[in-house]
């Protein structure tokens, strides 16, 4: 089912974004949880995301069918422009379509760490733009999203500028945005503003991280640019060390700006679980979706 229809047919929608597992360990943990967080709060759809570099190319494909067969909703694969030049990008599109993927995550990917800048494959997409355009060719009924950034994409320098180059993803098929984490429900009114100023209307669904471990946070939010606002770090700093407190506050956190974000009319709210079913599973339940 087309994830696109979902949103259209349903508000507020609930989704989940889960990370492709390299070990065997952490391929049963995750089917484990996603099973759990799938029977207690009953998603929409859930996402599986594409390793950095394309590394876990083989591994998401099937994952992605087997979370779709177990769980009987819609599983977004996510996918990169990265390692794979147009002709195999194509195969790639041709696969997920054979196997029944109609659900596509479309994105740019990131320049190997340590590294700052973005080198595409000599025959392959440079912008994420033209990755939705060769999946609406070769797969013209799959359901495409995009990523969006509140902030502005770090490497745009420009949050306007960004919003102008939104556009093109919009023009080459993507049909919803899913948005990188934030703290601050105004990072997203502005954004969700910012957008439709350039004529963008497609629905947005807010990324949000429920916060467990302030110094992973902080880890976290430096390697994606995402800024940490001076109450989270207010809260967060004096009970870093201690477990019980700081998930008690995340619970918090996130249920408070979720209702904000319903609030402010959001299609849906998307959580970033990292695998686990704690503490999505408080958050959802203190919502009563
Ligand atoms: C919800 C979400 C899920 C993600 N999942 C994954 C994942 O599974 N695997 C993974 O590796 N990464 C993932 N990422 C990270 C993503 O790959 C990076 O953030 C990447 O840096 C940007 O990807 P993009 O698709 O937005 O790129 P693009 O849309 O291509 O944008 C990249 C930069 O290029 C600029 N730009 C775009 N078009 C043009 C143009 N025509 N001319 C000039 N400049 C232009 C943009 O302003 C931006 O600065 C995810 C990000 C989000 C928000």
């Amino acid at each position: 089912m087309r994830i696109i229809d979902i949103l259209q047919a349903k508000n507020p929608a609930l989704s989940y974004e889960f990370f492709t597992p390299k070990t065997d360990e952490g391929r049963k943990n995750l089917l484990a949880n996603a099973r759990l967080l799938a029977e207690k709060t009953r998603p929409d759809f859930v996402s599986l995301t594409y390793g950095a570099g394309g590394s876990t190319r083989t591994l998401t494909t099937a994952l992605v069918t087997e979370l779709q067969d177990m769980l009987g909703i819609p599983v977004m694969h996510h996918l990169t422009c990265i390692g794979q030049g147009r002709v195999a990008l194509q195969g790639m599109i041709a696969a997920l379509a054979e196997a029944g993927v109609d659900n596509i995550l479309a994105l740019r990917g990131d320049p190997p760490s340590g590294s700052d800048t973005w080198t595409p494959h000599p025959e392959g997409c440079v912008y994420a733009s033209e990755l939705i355009a060769l999946i609406r060719l070769r797969y013209p009924e799959c359901s495409i999203a995009a990523a969006g950034f509140p902030e502005g994409h770090p490497e745009s320098g420009d949050p306007e500028r960004d919003a102008e180059r939104m556009k093109h993803k919009i023009r080459a098929g993507a049909e919803f945005l899913i948005t990188q984490l934030f703290f601050e429900t105004q990072l997203y009114t502005g954004y969700r503003e910012r957008l439709a100023r350039h004529g963008i209307t497609v629905p947005i669904l807010p990324g949000i991280l429920p916060i467990t471990h302030y110094q992973n946070l902080l880890k976290f939010t430096a390697g994606c640019k995402a800024s940490v606002p001076q109450a989270v770090h207010d809260i967060f700093a004096p009970i870093a060390a201690d477990e019980a407190a700081t998930r008690r506050e995340g619970i918090a956190w996130a249920v408070r700006q979720a209702r904000e974000l319903l609030d402010e009319g959001t299609p849906g709210l998307h959580f970033y679980t990292l695998n686990k079913a704690e503490p999505v599973l408080s958050i959802v339940k203190a919502l009563q979706l």
